[in-house]
C-alpha cells in the first residue's frame, strides 16, 4: 500500500475513534490519540517499549503513560493485546466484536485477526459457571501463508 494511502487510513481510523469517544462521553487526551496513532501505524504488532520510543521525536515517553493509553484503548475494543507476542495491534473487528481469535505466525510474527464464528460454546460453559464474559480472545500459533510456503520452497532446494 502506497504511503499516503496508509496515512489517510490511520487518519480515517483516529477519527473514528475521536467520534467513539464523544459517544462513550470518555475523555480523549493528547497521549490516548497519539498511542493509538502509533498503532494504528506499526500495522502489525507493537510491543509498548517501541511505541514509548517512537512517542516524542526527541525523548521517550513514560511506560506507564503508554500502558495507560493502551489499557484505555483495550477497553473500548480499538486495541488488542497479544498475550503471547506481549504486543498490541489495532482491533480490526471494531469494538463490538463479542469473541475474535488471532493467528499468530511464529516465524515472521504477523498476526491476523479474525471473528470467533462460534464464541457461543465457551459462553453456554461460562454462564454455567455463572461466569460472564466481557471479551473472548483466542490466539492460535503456526505459520502465516508465506513463512509455509517459503519453508516449503527451501525443502525443495535441500532435497
Ligand atoms: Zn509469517
Amino acid at each position: 500500500m502506497a504511503r499516503e494511502s496508509v496515512d489517510m487510513e490511520v487518519e480515517a481510523r483516529l477519527t473514528q475513534a475521536r467520534q467513539l469517544c464523544v459517544r462513550l462521553g470518555v475523555r480523549l487526551s493528547t497521549q490516548r490519540l497519539r498511542t493509538l496513532e502509533l498503532v494504528l501505524q506499526a500495522r502489525g504488532p507493537v510491543k509498548a517499549y517501541d511505541i514509548a520510543k517512537r512517542f516524542y521525536s526527541h525523548r521517550r515517553a513514560s511506560a506507564i503513560t503508554i500502558y495507560r493509553a493502551l489499557r484505555f484503548w483495550e477497553e473500548i475494543g480499538l486495541v488488542r493485546r497479544i498475550k503471547s507476542l506481549n504486543a498490541f495491534v489495532a482491533a480490526l473487528n471494531g469494538e463490538a466484536a463479542s469473541g475474535f481469535a488471532f493467528l499468530v505466525c511464529g516465524e515472521c510474527g504477523e498476526s491476523t485477526e479474525i471473528p470467533l464464528s462460534s464464541p457461543a460454546e465457551v459462553a453456554a460453559a461460562a454462564s454455567g459457571l455463572g461466569f460472564e464474559i466481557d471479551r473472548l480472545t483466542l490466539e492460535a500459533g503456526g505459520r502465516c501463508r508465506r513463512c509455509a510456503s517459503r519453508i516449503v520452497v527451501v525443502n525443495e532446494v535441500e532435497a
